[in-house]
Parts: structure tokens; sequence; C-alpha cells
């Protein structure tokens, strides 16, 4: 059996799933357990998936401290997460979990709460859209090819009230005109956040090969080094004299 070394959750919040014909024909099982399964064909992830609908979330203590990197996708119930979770997860990233927010996790508790700004954008459905690699040496872009098409996303275009990023490794333009900053990483406390914007429910941007692949490096790059980290603040006595 190959060697199981990153531990992901998926997060979704399930809910388009239980009223979208559409969402459903394209993700059987649900968001979650699609981005689960291509990412469970990564000899190096081990993934499980929680939802809104599960006891806290699915996201315990011990869910957390047993997860390397939370993927999350969430739009229409952002409020539905309770505080008290999103500052456990919050705890986990400053701990060095890592985090990979998709699409309308633009505006979930937890990714304005680690940004600190509205995360607001602006949208519409149905755009053409093409995403340029910005940064090819990254390792969120290792095997993307310097641009690729989607035929039908969501415009989400700028501006995009984030704190600024530490890169920005994916542009978007749109049909329409828009540009957005589409694939951007964080660092907060010990963890790293990526944000990527394709994967609107009723699209089938979750099939594409290369969105599959920016996501599963994604979690390869977010992956801590060492991950539980205590947050503590202790006075000392000092190491020398
Ligand atoms: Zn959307």
């Amino acid at each position: 059996m190959a060697n199981k070394t990153i531990k992901v959750t998926v997060w979704n919040e399930n809910k388009h799933e239980k009223t979208s014909e559409r969402l459903n024909e394209l993700y059987p099982g649900g968001l979650h357990t699609y981005i689960a399964g291509f990412l469970d064909k990564d000899e190096e992830i081990e993934v499980r998936t929680a939802t809104l609908d599960d006891p806290e979330c699915g996201l315990t203590q011990e869910v957390l401290q047993d997860t390397d990197v939370l993927v999350w996708w969430g739009h229409m119930a952002h409020h539905e997460v309770p505080d008290e979770v999103v500052i456990r997860v919050q705890n986990a990233v400053l701990a060095g979990m890592g985090l990979v927010v998709l699409h309308s996790g633009h505006h979930s508790k937890i990714f304005k709460r680690l940004l600190g700004t509205t995360c607001n954008l602006k949208w519409r459905d149905g755009a053409r859209e093409r995403i340029w690699t910005v940064k090819p040496n990254h390792p969120i872009a290792d095997g993307v090819p310097e641009t690729f098409a989607l035929d039908c996303e969501e415009m989400y275009g700028e501006p995009f009230d984030i704190a600024d990023p530490q890169e920005v490794v994916f542009m978007g333009w749109f049909n329409g005109g828009e540009v957005f900053r589409s694939g951007c990483t964080w660092v907060r406390g010990n963890g790293k956040i990526f944000y990527f914007q394709p994967g609107h429910e009723t699209n089938p941007s979750f099939q594409n090969e290369h969105v599959q692949r920016i996501i599963r490096n994604a979690v390869h790059w977010a992956a801590p080094v060492k991950k539980n980290i205590p947050l503590i603040c202790p006075m000392v006595q000092p190491v020398e004299g």
C-alpha cells in the first residue's frame, strides 16, 4: 500500500446538493465526495469528508488535530457555521494546519476571519474564463499549463477585498472583460492558505484536469512540516548567562 502521509479533510456545507439536479448530475454524492475522490487518487493523500450536517460540522478538535490540510467549499450557509467551530479552525491554521478555500468560500467566516477583510468581489455566473499561470515555478503550478480555459464559470471580478496575498499564482480573465486574482497564497501563524476561484456548484470546473491538478498541488504545498504547534506565550528564563 502506498504511503499516505498527508491527511486531508474536505469540508462542504452540502446544501445545494439537496436541491440542485444539475449539481448532482455533475458531482454524484456531492461536491465533497467528488473532490475527495480525485484527491484520494494521489498516493500521498488520505482523505475524509465532513459537512455542516455532522455534529460540530464534522470539525471536532480530534478531527482537526488529525488533519494536515482542510479543503473548504461553502456558499449559502456560511452563517450556519458556529463561531466556536470557526475559532477552532482558525487556531488549527495558526498551529500549522493548511487551508485550501475554494470558490464561494471567499465569504466563509473562516476565510474572512483569517484575512481580516470583507473578501467582497464582483460576480456573474455563466462566463467563459481563461486562467493564466503567473508564477510557473510555484509548487501549486507544477504540471499546470501556462493557460487553460473553462467554458462556463462564474465570473469573480476585481476589486477583490483581500489582505494582500503573499503570492498570486493564477490570474483569471473573463469574457466580460473582468480580471481576477484567481489563485492566491497567504501565511497566517504557522499555517499556509491557498484560495482558488473556479468551482461554482453547477459548472463542471472540478472535472477539469488542470483544476484538479491545482487543488492537489495546493494540498501538497499547504501540508505542514510540523502541525499542532502549541499557541503559547510563555515568560522564560535566559538560555545563556
Ligand atoms: Zn458560485
